[in-house]
């Protein structure tokens, strides 16, 4: 038996326990564990056997999830993995049967599906052989960091889907779980600010282009805190928005922070950063070369961003702003409220 035909079966063997088994007998999950834990385990399994690390695999997932989600055309794959391997990719470009499931065949024709749960198919609706293709696909460039973003490159042929996998990935393996919720208000609720619905305006101070964002008026110093878990992708000047800082969340949004007074010096472009975490300070920056100043009253100016596997666009923060400024007011009332019991 070659080294390849004994990884198989113990992959096949260790997968079918995993999904397929009482789950419970591993003492980690069980049936009633919630999706996002029964998923981490099953990709931690994929890592022992496969060496690509279950939060490289857990953010390819979450980032197929969230294009799904934000594309009217196409469904939200059912199950625990996400991955839709695209059909001419699965069976092999000149392959005449876009359906075909025969590894021989697809094989053949230069397809990439393979058959990881050893029923005879190479099914792309089936997570073990899609997890296993995907893994197989990734292992021939290697397994450093810069080999594993070489075969996102060949596997997505895009160049954003591969910062953002990675910077999700950072995110997952910095906490060492993808169970990462919430979000906070931009600004610590006890600051005096305010802000309007201005996204789309010619007005403000974005000059003739449209106003892609919200600006929330505040006095200059007042704490900027990251709305969300992320990988600061971006930290320095630009001519327009000043000293800003980009953030990548979890969900294919980019949050852009602009016209700061100064930075968080401990937060540096490459770090992950946590709901509520401050990351600078309201000022005035921008429009002109850097350290300019005060052209305008200080504040802050927020824009969110998505990727929906084609395109980035901007859209309006208004209605987010609002509703993490409630979650986070309530958060601040419940905390007390606890605080008051257990005196
Ligand atoms: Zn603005």
């Amino acid at each position: 038996m070659g080294k390849r035909t004994i990884s198989t079966v113990l992959i096949f063997t260790f997968l079918s326990i995993t999904l397929v088994g009482p789950a419970a007998a591993h003492g980690k999950t069980s049936d009633t564990s919630p999706p996002e834990a029964r998923r981490q385990f099953l990709l931690e399994k994929m890592e022992t056997l496969t060496g690509i690390p279950w939060y490289l695999l857990a953010a390819m997932d979450q980032y197929e999830r969230n294009v799904q989600r934000s594309r009217p055309d196409l469904k939200e794959k059912k199950g625990l993995i996400a991955i839709t391997v695209p059909s001419r990719l699965w069976t092999g470009v000149t392959n005449p049967d876009p359906e075909d499931t025969i590894p021989e065949s697809i094989l053949f024709f230069g397809g990439i599906g393979r058959d990881g749960n050893r029923d005879g198919k190479a099914d792309p609706n089936n997570e073990l052989d899609v997890l296993y293709t995907v893994t197989r696909f990734l292992s021939r460039y290697g397994h450093t960091w810069d080999d594993l973003r070489e075969g996102l490159w060949n596997y997505y042929q895009h160049p954003t889907p591969i910062d953002i996998i990675t910077h999700i990935a950072e995110v997952y393996k910095h906490y060492g779980t993808t169970q990462l919720d919430g979000n906070h208000f931009l600004m610590p609720l006890r600051y005096n600010y305010t802000y309007h619905n201005t996204w789309g305006d010619r007005r403000g101070y974005g000059g003739l282009r449209i106003h892609e964002g919200t600006d929330v008026f505040a006095d200059y110093g007042t704490p900027v805190l990251s709305t969300c878990y992320g990988y600061v992708e971006l930290r320095g000047w630009n001519r327009f928005g000043g000293w800003r800082i980009g953030i990548r969340d979890l969900k294919n949004n980019y949050h852009y922070f602009a016209h700061l007074s100064r930075f968080n010096k401990d937060v540096k472009k490459g770090d992950v950063v946590a709901p509520g975490e401050i990351i600078g300070y309201v000022g005035s920056s921008g429009y002109g070369p850097p350290g300019t100043s005060g052209k305008f009253p200080p504040h802050l100016h927020y824009g969110m961003y998505k990727f929906n596997g084609k395109n980035t666009f901007s859209f309006d923060p208004y209605p987010y702003l609002k509703a993490w400024e409630r979650a986070t007011a309530k958060k601040q009332r419940d905390a007390k409220k606890k605080e008051k019991k257990r005196r």
